[in-house]
């Protein structure tokens, strides 16, 4: 044990943290399971550094979690009792915006929102949205292959990615940072670490797919009587805003009462689901 922490120190030195030196949100993440301290968190600056965590875990047998913003809601991102923890959150460059292309390089340790801002401000538009924008990561999103918000009109994290820059569990660096939509080259070797929640490797850098920014957003917040009202609704908004229709989410009135009964003012008891559509 003690050659693998020196080894690990030798090749990565400052960048890696032992016993209290590793602070306490590395410990979990959002499952709320019991913490762990792991052996040692590395928090690499680059890809080379995370190949080199990976090739000396591997070659010492040391179990290895990689850990993105811990918004995770399965525990996948939990050290392992004797394991290293591995955190992205070093690595948030956004290193391009191609506005012909409408891609976005960046690494895997940048947040979700960050992205999103990054998009906007080039005058373009991040089709990936959920709750936990501010706290995920690029890397954590796309290894869950995350929903959110905008599934119905942009699909799966994975509809997302152009290209990806991933470190195998040997340490061996696999780039296909491709910008082309029009690609039909073989297999698509990317899509199988998209999902894969770190089994496989470590996502370092990843190519994302961007959209033209929509000219203006509007939102209906609707109450419905019954279930089959709800879809009737669903198949209408579709029919009528075609692509226009950006996101449709339901609340159960269980969810609606809950949310809004301490809030003063809004204590309305609700007998139908409510939908929200943008
Ligand atoms: C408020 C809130 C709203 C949410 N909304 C949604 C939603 O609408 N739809 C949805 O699908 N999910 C949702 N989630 C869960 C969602 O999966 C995560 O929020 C997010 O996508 C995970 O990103 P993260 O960076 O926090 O990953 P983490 O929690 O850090 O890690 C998640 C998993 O990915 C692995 N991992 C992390 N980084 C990498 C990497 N670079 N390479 C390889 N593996 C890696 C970890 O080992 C772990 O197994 C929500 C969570 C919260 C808290």
């Amino acid at each position: 044990m003690t050659d693998f922490l020196e080894a690990l120190k030798t090749e990565l030195g400052e960048d890696v943290f032992l016993g209290a030196d590793i602070p306490e949100r590395f410990h979990n993440d959002w499952a709320g399971m019991a913490p762990v301290v792991p052996l040692a968190l590395v928090r690499p600056r680059s890809t080379a550094q995370v190949a080199a965590a990976m090739r000396l875990c591997n070659e010492y047998r040391i179990p290895l979690t990689p850990q993105g913003g811990l918004t995770g809601l399965a525990g996948g991102a939990r050290p392992i009792e004797g394991g290293v923890a591995l955190s992205l959150d070093r690595m948030n460059r956004i290193e391009e915006i191609d506005t012909v292309m409408a891609t976005m390089t960046i690494e895997a340790g940048a947040t979700l929102g960050a992205a999103q801002r990054a998009a906007e401000e080039a005058g373009l538009f991040l089709g990936l949205d959920l709750g936990a924008r501010d706290s995920c990561m690029i890397g954590g999103t796309l290894s869950t292959n995350a929903g959110g918000n905008r599934v119905i009109r942009f699909g799966m994290a994975r509809e997302h990615v152009l290209g990806l820059e991933v470190v195998l569990p040997d340490g061996t660096i696999v780039t296909s940072l491709n910008k082309m939509l029009k690609n039909n080259a073989g297999y698509d070797l990317k899509q199988l670490f998209v999902g894969s929640e770190g089994t496989l490797g470590i996502i370092t850098r990843a190519v994302l797919r961007l959209q033209a920014r929509p000219a203006e957003l509007a939102s209906a917040f609707c109450a419905c009587p019954d279930f089959p009202a709800l879809l009737e609704l669903l198949k209408s908004a579709r029919q009528r805003l075609g692509a226009a229709l950006t996101s449709f989410e339901v609340m159960w009135p269980s969810f609606y009462d809950f949310m809004t009964g301490g809030l003063p003012g809004c204590a309305g008891r609700s007998r139908r689901a409510t939908a929200s559509m943008s």
